[in-house]
């Protein structure tokens, strides 16, 4: 018998059918590129989907943490999770400023408030949270913390495209909160990012950026970068949007699934969707326990063996990558949750293509090794 293998994560890919009229509207108009009507439009349907009041397109996630970053003229040290995507903290680097590592909350993985003011310097000027698998931050506390210190806050929202928490979007805490869109993530434009911010003055301010700091064609105001979105990302995320409420429901589907049939197997715990009002389902993280007969390891690999790619996000933690491993704070004595988590944490497969018997085979899989 051959099962195809399944893989973490598969792209939501509308027919070629549909987005064919998007295309001709490109070429009929022949603008490319440069804040064009797709851009406009995709901007406009965001703030509508999500419930913000400004998005400022990107052409991807890290290019639009840097920009945010620099936007509000980040300087010194920022403290920001170990547990994440290396991008958080490579925006830092690429940005000037030093990542400070702060452990994260033994339940939701994210960052973990109580921890935050023993890190916190003279330089420090900035947090850097992520909301990680979706799993909305203690933004209260974290914002309670900012304000003491008078901290900027910019989370990283790459998972939490769609998210709301107890008051509406959780991209509305913070500062800036930033959008991944690529082809891994919920929400995809291929390759793709957003700002989300407050006011429509720190949206131009993002925006000129994003254009090498122009103004107009003969004024430059700042040492701007080159991450605009395209026409052609641009149009398949409007297409993509259109498609968001059976993607949802499809994963939702899926991880209550995953809920039900990994119930009550001693050592698996699934990882709650904590303080969230609707969730995305991007992610379905669990955690290999000392109660369970493999490892991590060992159950990554049964599930290889059987054609099932799941990935250990996040392992290496950040601060184990050899740029970042010499700061005092990536010590793991500094990081123990942080470091249980990467040791035990497995993402099993979840988008909305995966049918109900690979599904199946994953959990029988589990249960079984
Ligand atoms: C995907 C991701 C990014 C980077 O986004 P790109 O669009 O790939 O540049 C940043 N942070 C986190 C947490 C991510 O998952």
């Amino acid at each position: 018998m051959t099962q195809s293998n399944v893989f973490v994560t598969q792209p939501f890919l509308p027919s070629l059918d549909e987005f064919q009229p998007y295309l001709e509207e490109i070429w009929a108009n022949k603008i490319l590129t440069n804040g064009g009507p797709f851009h406009q439009r995709l901007e406009a349907a965001l703030c509508e989907y999500l419930g913000v009041p400004n998005v400022a397109l990107f052409s991807n996630g890290t290019l639009a943490l840097i920009t945010a970053l620099q936007s509000l003229r980040i300087t010194g040290e920022v403290l920001t999770t170990p547990y994440s995507f290396v991008a958080t903290a490579h925006s830092l680097t690429w940005h000037g400023n030093r990542p400070v590592f702060v452990d994260v909350d033994p339940v939701t993985l994210n960052m973990d408030p109580s921890r935050v003011e023993a890190a916190i310097t003279p330089q420090t000027t900035a947090i850097m949270p992520v909301h990680c698998y979706g799993n909305p931050c203690d933004v209260d506390a974290i914002q309670a913390i900012a304000d003491r210190y008078n901290l900027r806050v910019i989370y990283d929202a790459a998972h939490a495209f769609g998210v709301q928490c107890h008051c509406g979007s959780v991209l509305n805490h913070g500062d800036l909160s930033v959008l991944s869109f690529h082809a891994t993530k919920v929400f995809n434009t291929f390759e793709g990012g957003a700002i989300v911010c407050h006011d429509p003055k720190t949206k131009q301010r993002i925006d000129r950026l994003k254009n090498f700091g122009f103004v107009d064609e003969v004024t430059v105001v700042a040492p701007g970068i080159n991450a605009k979105m395209s026409e052609i990302n641009a149009a398949f995320g409007l297409l993509q949007l259109k498609h968001m409420p059976e993607i949802l429901s499809r994963r939702g589907a899926i991880d209550a699934a995953y809920r039900e049939g990994l119930a009550g197997i001693e050592g698996i715990r699934c990882l709650p969707t904590s303080g969230q009002k609707l969730s995305n389902h991007a992610y379905f993280p669990i955690l290999v326990e000392p109660g369970y007969p493999l490892d991590r390891d060992g159950l990554y690999q049964r599930l290889k063996d059987h054609g099932i790619f799941s990935r250990r996000y996040f392992y290496p933690l950040i601060s184990d990558f050899p740029m970042y491993r010499g700061l005092p704070s990536a010590q793991r004595s500094n990081l123990p949750v942080a470091a249980a988590a990467a040791d035990r944490v497995l993402c099993l497969p979840i988008y909305p293509a995966l049918t109900a018997e690979d599904q199946q085979r994953v959990i029988a899989l589990i249960r079984g090794a």
